[in-house]
């Protein structure tokens, strides 16, 4: 059922019902329509702090994003399309203060749909200065909450050491200013220097000749997720189950991909993909771990083969074809994985001991993944969705699933496209300083740890 709140508020009439029931009627999400785009800074109002260590990169990566002039103070009656502070070099908690100056004076300015961007620096020096730069998370966050209802996003940009470069940085604050993030908010995008970026490599047009596969893409996230890749280029490799042929198969016509039927569960799935991705394309440049399953009981309760179905599917049978794709050098160099973890991967769920250890499980892989590939030049990351709207949150009960919209900054649930973008995000050559992280895509619906 989709939601009532959103879907009616926005029509003639409604929003002062709501406003008189005292339901707050969420926001519009301006959604990225087809591929990435270029410039996406023109024409649009940059309101930037002033000063700090990396004025000259962010002049370079605004010029690059299609920018015409840095504002430093917006006029009382503009509205920001985007902020942008630089807090690397913050060191002290008295120095905290110039987050307030330039938030106080501009987040009530912010336009609707507006982004929001920090980038900060993983401190080295004294106790003080790991404190302050700490303190620029909650801080972040914080804003998050209070700009939700504009649907403008917060994100923190956590640069790993001072050599992280334009290369590694533009790449992610296009994604951050764009369309395409709609849904990401209060994350942190830390940024490793060590990623083998030689030049700027612009998000559009950057999957083209690549090869990926995307496990359980007959419909839902990993549906939107053939589709984005195939719209930025990639030929794509729908995977799903036998009995989910005739739809699998529907998606990868229509994307001109190619189907491939085979049950993750089944420990011969992993030779069947290797062999495949070997003979047809000779190798896979993006790998999508989507395909997940619920079997929601209380621990007191659950079945024994419900948990041994959960892990194996969620978790058993992507360590088992990675091993696989990886000993065989299937996955080529520079290549990408991204593995489908969830927010309750992070805090728990009440019936849900099975799937969170799974998700939880997929946080702790990818980041052992990641070192142990880097000489690859291959990233693994996940990406945790929060309540998205899809067949599988469907069948919860109806007060769960408003609740679980509403827990959100943003006031709703996200769309599978939402989670497909942060993806196809990850997938990209340009994403190569992210490495072992988990991303939410939860719209900010902080909830645990
Ligand atoms: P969905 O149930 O709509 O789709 C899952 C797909 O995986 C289906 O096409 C299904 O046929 C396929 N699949 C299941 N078992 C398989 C197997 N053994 N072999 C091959 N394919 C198999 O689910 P979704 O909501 O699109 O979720 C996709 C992923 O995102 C899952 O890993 C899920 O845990 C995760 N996730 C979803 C949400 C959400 O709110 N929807 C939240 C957090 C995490």
């Amino acid at each position: 059922m989709a939601d009532f709140i959103l879907e009616y508020g926005h029509k003639p009439g409604w929003k002062s019902i709501f406003n008189l029931l005292g339901i707050t009627v969420p926001p519009r999400l301006k959604r990225l329509k087809g591929s990435w785009k270029k410039q996406i800074l023109a024409g649009k109002k940059v309101v930037t702090s002033t000063g700090g260590i990396n004025s000259f990169v962010i002049r370079n990566i605004y010029d690059e994003l299609g920018g015409h002039a840095l504002i430093n103070s917006l006029p009382a009656e503009d509205r920001a399309d985007v902020l942008l502070f630089d807090a690397t070099g913050i060191e002290s908690v008295a120095q905290l203060k110039l987050l307030y100056g330039f938030f106080h004076a501009n987040a009530g300015k912010l336009a609707n749909n507006s982004r929001v961007v920090i980038i900060s620096l993983n401190p080295t020096g004294s106790a003080e200065h790991v404190s302050a730069q700490q303190a620029i998370e909650g801080f972040s966050r914080s804003v998050a909450k209070e700009v939700g209802r504009k649907g403008a996003t917060v994100n923190l940009v956590r640069l790993e050491n001072k050599n992280a470069t334009e290369q590694q940085l533009l790449p992610v604050l296009n994604f951050l200013f764009s369309e395409a993030s709609a849904f990401v908010t209060a994350q942190v995008f830390r940024i490793n220097s060590t990623g083998n970026v030689p030049q700027i490599i612009p998000l559009e047009n950057s999957l083209t000749g690549k090869i990926a596969l995307v496990t359980g893409a007959a419909r839902g996230i990993g549906e939107a997720t053939a589709r984005k890749l195939a719209a930025e280029g990639a030929t794509v490799i729908v995977l799903d189950r036998p009995e989910d042929s005739e739809a699998g198969k529907k998606v990868a016509d229509s994307i001109n991909g190619k189907f491939l039927a085979a049950d993750m569960s089944k420990e011969e799935s992993a030779t069947i993909i290797n062999d495949y991705l070997k003979k047809e394309f000779n190798g896979v440049d993006i790998v999508i771990h989507n395909a997940g399953i619920t079997r929601d009981k209380t621990i007191a309760k659950m079945d024994e083969k419900y948990w041994d179905m959960v892990l194996n599917v969620n978790l058993q049978a992507l360590i088992r074809t990675n091993n696989l794709l990886l000993k065989s050098g299937t996955i080529r160099n520079n290549g990408r994985i991204v593995c489908l973890s969830s927010i309750s991967g992070f805090s728990g769920n009440f019936g849900q001991t099975n799937y969170s250890a799974t998700k939880a499980g997929i946080i702790g892989y990818v980041k052992a993944l990641a070192e142990e590939q880097a000489a690859n030049n291959i990233t693994s990351n996940a990406v945790a969705p929060g309540f998205i709207e899809t067949k599988m949150t469907a069948k919860m009960p109806l007060f769960t699933k408003m609740g679980g919209r509403r827990l959100s900054n943003l006031n709703q649930g996200g769309l599978a496209e939402d989670v497909a973008d942060m993806i196809t995000f990850l997938s990209s050559p340009g994403a190569a300083g992210i490495n072992g992280q988990t991303l939410r895509v939860c719209g900010g619906s902080y909830i645990g740890a």
